[in-house]
């Protein structure tokens, strides 16, 4: 079954070597994963309305395990700075991760204490997730903090994982501009800027300052998309936490497009990593296999994502439902579908397009239907290595190969679920890599025995964009005054 590979139709343009690779990745990725189940039912979600969770406080996780609270001896330490290691603000690891020209996450070779300043808005679940640790870990090491940390407030992190803390931004309302719109255009909630600039009345007036706490490594890809944005789809939408625990902050809505039918216009929201990813596939699909039935897109997430009915994921903006292609020659809007009705031709290129964009971490199909999937596949020329590599089948519905996976329910729909965005910092990713394409530095030469991060004076400072970190100095009086480098400095 060799020779055949690159000579399908379908695959016109990809070749079956980076196919592999994209695929091995993905595979290693799923069986890191573990597989946990996803919600069943196609199109089962309610209509989203935009009343998601996001923007109130202590709304997200905050009914993650208490019990660890108070029995980290650990983080018990005076002064802030626990016993037993050295600690690292994380302005300091910003400061050394960001010599070249972006904002880049510092990535060190073994686990250290760093500590974090908490900025308006921030909570624990998008804290734990910046820096690839648990809720309940964050909890126990910081057992002062009730159930949301206020502004201000240090926490102590054991990681090895650390982007550049949030900066301040000042802002000019200019006349036409709207709340969601500033939120949108700095990657943050409505709620949460409406929050860090409480006014009676709520009214913007043109030409006043608005203070905005921005990511910069988010900020960074929105300002160089925002006015050109690819696929006119905008860039800055973003998942926190995880698909079956997390919320979607700017979702950004699929648009209509001629290759597919939103089934759920009002839960069709994504980052917009998934969005623009899930387009391009679509497209490619529809161009490379000439199908002519329909697409429907389900589920995706809510406007700002959390529970969608019947769903256990769904949560984040990167997990999508797509109906199964039917045979052209019945009704497309048919429903339920038995598996007679399916193209699975049309299935294997929907799947091969979804998957060779390298951005799916798993995509679920009943275990009996990948077998037909199989079959349909070698007529049009796959080979056993490439099939082995895809799927689950027939290795049992139980094997922890394949990205194409047994999960109850996913007899009429396939269910997707993309990577993490390129710059996605609160992303809770299910690869070993965890974090997408985020800039990663490896700073472990830059930091001195004791682990403090060399840094050099800032000559930002005072402007209108600051690290955050550099306001915890105080707490750490042996050290010169750490800062974090601005490079993003016009508002
Ligand atoms: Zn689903």
């Amino acid at each position: 079954m060799g020779g055949p590979g690159r000579s399908r139709g379908m695959m016109a343009g990809v070749p079956a070597a980076a196919f592999r690779r994209i695929a091995a990745r993905s595979v290693a990725v799923a069986v890191l994963a573990g597989l946990p189940g996803v919600g069943v039912g196609w199109g089962g979600g309610v209509a989203g309305r935009d009343d998601g969770p996001a923007g109130r406080p202590g709304s997200v996780g905050t009914a993650v395990a208490r019990a660890g609270v108070g029995g980290g001896a650990v983080a018990r330490a005076s002064g802030g700075v626990p016993a037993g290691g050295p600690a690292v603000f994380a302005g300091q690891a910003a400061a050394a991760a960001a010599e070249g020209d972006r904002p880049a996450v510092a990535r060190y070779a073994t686990k250290r204490w760093i500590r974090h300043r908490v900025v308006p808005r921030e909570r624990l679940a998008g804290i734990a997730a910046r820096y690839r640790v648990r809720e309940a870990s964050l909890r126990r090491w910081n057992p002062e903090v009730g159930d949301e940390p206020e502004a201000g407030d240090v926490l102590r992190v054991y990681t090895d994982f650390v982007p550049p803390p949030r900066r301040l931004r000042t802002v000019t309302v200019q006349p036409d501009d709207t709340w969601t719109r500033l939120a949108r255009r700095h990657g943050i909630g409505s709620w949460d800027l409406r929050a860090m600039n409480y006014r009676p009345g709520g009214r913007l007036r043109p030409g006043e300052p608005l203070r905005v706490w921005v990511d910069p490594i988010q900020q960074a890809a929105i300002d160089a998309e925002w006015d050109d944005p690819p696929l006119g789809v905008r860039p800055g939408a973003h998942g926190v936490g995880s698909p079956d625990d997390g919320r979607l902050v700017a979702g950004v809505q699929l648009p209509e497009r001629p290759a597919y039918i939103r089934k759920i216009p009002g839960s069709a929201y994504g980052t917009t990593h998934t969005i623009r990813t899930l387009v391009r596939a679509l497209e490619t699909f529809r161009r490379d296999t000439g199908f002519g039935g329909r697409i429907y897109v389900g589920a995706i997430s809510r406007p700002r994502g959390g529970r969608l009915g019947g769903h256990r994921s769904h949560q984040t903006g990167r997990d999508v439902d797509i109906r199964l292609p039917l045979r052209t020659s019945i009704p497309q809007a048919l429903e339920p579908i038995p598996a007679r009705r399916v193209d699975f031709v049309a299935l294997y290129g929907l799947v091969r397009a979804l998957v060779d964009t390298g951005e799916v971490v798993v995509l679920f199909l009943d275990y009996p239907l990948q077998r037909r999937l199989a079959r349909a596949a070698k007529s049009v020329g796959a080979t056993d290595e490439e099939l082995a590599v895809l799927l689950q089948w027939p290795r049992g519905r139980k094997a922890s190969r394949g990205i194409v996976r047994d999960s109850p329910g996913h007899d009429d729909h396939i269910h997707v679920r993309f990577r993490c965005g390129p710059s996605e910092t609160e992303c809770r990713g299910l690869d070993p890599e965890g974090w997408g394409d985020l800039p990663v530095r490896d700073v472990i030469a830059a930091h001195d025995p004791r682990g403090a991060v060399k840094t050099r004076p800032c000559a930002a400072c005072g402007r209108s964009e600051r690290g955050v970190g550099s306001a915890s100095a105080a707490a750490s009086p042996r050290r010169a005054r750490p800062v974090a480098r601005s490079r993003a400095g016009t508002p």
